[in-house]
């Protein structure tokens, strides 16, 4: 039973939801930001003068407290599933304290609720009884326990005596999560108003602005409002406080490839923070400068990019009170480090947000249809990958003929809402804590490629479309290379005060391209000369570290399968290089690694690092080895799969563990890292195909030893959709 925990007003969300005069609390589930940006939306599209929301992160408040709701108030919940069937960060008190470790959510102990003040007859054995609720979650059916935070969490509602207004959600990152969003919202908001009372019908009232913008006296020492102000008080770091790391080193793994593949390494010395191997590490880019461009060009706003302005909450009472985490920045600023602008408009979005601003007739069709037809939105906004300025270019090019007073002009407040926060990425951490304690390291493939649709095309980058992160670090590997003078967009660190007043920095982008002209990533900031930040060689990534469930067996002597192609050898290079330590030093049991990746020539990166490595390892462990697939070396596709099963004399040997026959799940770890999609799953379904020939047992006997080695954490996955 959970004991009561002491009373903190701050904590309690339902005094705060009376004291603002709100009657529905949206709590997020979030880690990378989509919950958030729905639960936001949601609020945005339900609320009516009966229906007043306010928007949490359940982290902050107190689990307790769900039982003093009353009748004439409601619960939204909006949670995404993390990892393999994991609540989010910010919801893992919450789920443990109501939900977890618990095999049948009925028959559980009850956690303890504090009793309301305001409910005489509480009963402690539904002490959720008279509490109701709304429920979508968000994952992707790509991993085995789909939606399974959500589940969890309605199940265990219910079993305490809460009452679900309407059906669960559950959102498909696979398939179309937007669509999942709305065909829920489409079914659940009348039963959200009729439970309010409301008379409002679904999406008559008109959204209040959530945002307004103060243009403000600029600063005599100005600091853009990046993410980085220095804050003196911070000393813990994490997600909402990144640490500022300098790079220590940023190199192409693979110069001979059609593509780039990137090897950073960062320096958390001094930060506190710590990792270890299998750990991921979350990073916060830059938007492209040429993106940025588009976006100030598209909304009107070039001439005053640089104009110093406060973003504030309208709502006195929303918890959140200034939109970017510096109350002072700019348009260009805010648009460079704070918001996603590059992503395709949703849907919904396009009618919330930018229809209704359409005056011209030709604006009105090409955005009316674009919202309401499904196909159109896939072919032409998802197909084309139109961001928002592209969206906005296309309208304005459909309304060419119409007069300059009656085009579309979109409100920066509506560009602001519309745009989710820019999220942190996570990349498995490529080095061994035991190797580089405080200089983890990613490996990562630059994300490009052309946009389906031929009108997609825009002046300043063709069809090319580049993802924000990765490109970020290729410029941070061209910079750091030394291979041109561009200077680099990067958060500011201490003292580094860039200029007087907000100065115009356009003379400073040098966009970098390619071969072909397409635009890879463009740098905007210079320190001021004299300033903290000692020119050229000194870049800084913010960072923090995300711990994982992928480990490394406790037992150095456990034999262990890895199986990591392409990137998905980041996590498996940080084991490979603590293995050859271990061995130096008291011995390793047989390690494999399965290694797949395009060409010998041109994709086998850390090579020789890798050679080296295990020729240690097999000092102590001699069956150990790499095994390679180049999957383009010949004209028939050679896989990891197909690896596994060419070498199952010694995949199954070390599976064995010295023992006769396996009957039971094997002693040793499995690890699977890349692609969940089709890798992942091929790579289960051949060693399932193993054994059962193996042991003689039929697939489904074999598959189900796979799930009971997943159970055991002994076949672990870090697997990315
Ligand atoms: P890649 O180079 O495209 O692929 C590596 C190798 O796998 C190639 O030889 C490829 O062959 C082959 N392959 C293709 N389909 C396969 C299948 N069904 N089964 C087995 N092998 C298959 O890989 P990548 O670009 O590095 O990306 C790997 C994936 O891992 C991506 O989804 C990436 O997002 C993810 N990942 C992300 C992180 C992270 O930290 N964010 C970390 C690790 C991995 P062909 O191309 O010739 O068919």
């Amino acid at each position: 039973v959970a004991s009561a925990s002491e009373y903190n007003a701050d904590k309690d969300f339902v005094f705060k939801m009376r004291k603002a005069g709100k009657n529905v609390v949206i709590f997020y589930g979030s880690q990378t930001g989509t919950a958030e940006d729905f639960a936001t939306r949601l609020a945005r599209d339900i609320q009516s003068p009966s229906v007043r929301p306010l928007v949490l992160d359940p982290e902050l408040y107190d689990w307790q407290c769900l039982a003093g709701l009353g009748d004439d108030e409601l619960a939204i919940f909006v949670l995404a599933t993390a990892g393999e069937g994991e609540p989010t960060d910010n919801m893992e008190a919450w789920f443990n304290a109501l939900a977890s470790d618990r095999e049948s959510p009925e028959d559980s102990e009850l956690p303890e609720f504090r009793q309301p003040e305001d409910k005489a007859d509480f009963d402690d054995s539904a002490p959720l009884q008279g509490v109701s609720y709304a429920m979508f979650g968000l994952g992707n059916n790509t991993y085995e326990q789909f939606n399974h935070h959500a589940r969890v969490v309605d199940q265990r509602m219910l079993a305490l005596g809460a009452a679900r207004v309407g059906e669960r959600g559950e959102g498909d990152d696979d398939a179309d999560i937007e669509e999942d969003f709305a065909k829920w919202k489409e079914a659940t908001l009348p039963a959200i108003r009729k439970y309010l009372g409301s008379s409002t019908p679904v999406g008559e009232a008109a959204p209040e602005a959530t945002w307004k913008i103060v243009e403000v006296e600029a600063k005599k020492a100005w600091i853009r409002g990046e993410f980085y102000e220095e804050d003196e008080a911070v000393s813990t770091f994490d997600a909402r406080h990144p640490f500022s790391a300098p790079v220590t080193s940023a190199l192409e793994l693979t110069p001979g490839a059609d593509r780039h593949t990137l090897h950073v390494e960062v320096d958390l010395a001094g930060s506190g923070l710590r990792y270890e191997s299998g750990d991921h590490i979350g990073v916060y880019p830059t938007n492209a400068e040429e993106e940025v461009d588009l976006l100030l060009g598209a909304l009107g706003l070039r001439g005053r990019a640089d104009t110093p302005i406060a973003v504030r909450a309208v709502d006195p009472f929303a918890a959140q009170q200034s939109l970017f985490p510096v109350d002072t920045t700019t348009y260009r600023a805010a648009f460079r480090h704070y918001l996603e602008i590059t992503g395709p408009v949703p849907r919904a979005q396009i009618k919330t947000l930018v229809a209704p601003y359409a005056r011209s007739a030709a604006a009105r069709e090409l955005l009316g249809r674009l919202a309401d037809d499904k196909d159109a939105h896939a072919a032409v906004v998802a197909g084309g990958c139109l961001s928002l300025a592209r969206l906005i270019n296309a309208v304005h090019a459909a309304e060419a003929a119409a007069a300059e007073a009656e085009r579309l002009r979109l409100p920066v407040e509506a560009a602001f809402e519309l745009c989710p926060r820019l999220q942190a990425r996570l990349y498995s951490i490529s080095s061994s804590a035991r190797a580089s304690p405080e200089r983890p390291s990613i490996t990562a493939v630059v994300l490009q490629y052309d946009a389906r649709a031929p009108a997609a095309a825009d002046a300043a980058m063709g069809a090319r479309r580049c993802g924000v992160a990765t490109n970020y670090l290729l410029g941070a590997v061209r910079y750091l290379r030394g291979d041109r003078a561009e200077p680099l967009a990067q958060p500011l660190r201490a003292g580094c005060v860039l200029s007087e007043a907000p100065a115009a920095d356009a003379s400073a982008v040098q966009p970098v391209r390619d071969g072909k002209g397409h635009m890879l990533q463009s740098f905007t900031l210079q320190p001021a000369p004299g300033s903290a930040c000692d020119g050229r060689r000194a870049l800084s990534l913010p960072v923090f570290i995300r711990r994982s469930l992928f480990r490394l067996p406790a037992d150095a002597a456990t034999p262990i399968i890895m199986v990591g192609p392409g990137t998905g050898l980041a996590p498996m290079r940080g084991f490979v290089q603590e293995r050859a330590l271990l061995a130096r030093e008291r011995g390793v049991g047989t390690t494999l690694l399965f290694f797949g990746a395009r060409t010998e020539a041109n994709d086998f990166m850390y090579r020789g690092e890798l050679e080296e490595c295990f020729a240690e390892i097999q000092k102590a462990a001699p069956q150990s080895r790499i095994i390679t697939a180049f999957s383009r070396d010949q004209p028939q596709k050679i896989y990891v799969q197909h690896r596994l099963l060419e070498h199952s004399d010694l995949v199954y040997q070390t599976l064995l563990c010295g023992q006769q026959k396996l009957g039971g799940p094997s002693r040793a770890h499995v690890y699977v890292c890349g692609d969940a999609k089709c890798m992942a799953k091929d790579v289960a379904k051949a060693l399932a195909t193993l054994i059962a020939e193996r042991e003689g047992v039929a697939e489904d006997v074999a598959a189900k030893w796979v799930s009971e080695m997943r159970k055991l954490s002994r076949y672990q996955e870090d697997v990315w959709s």
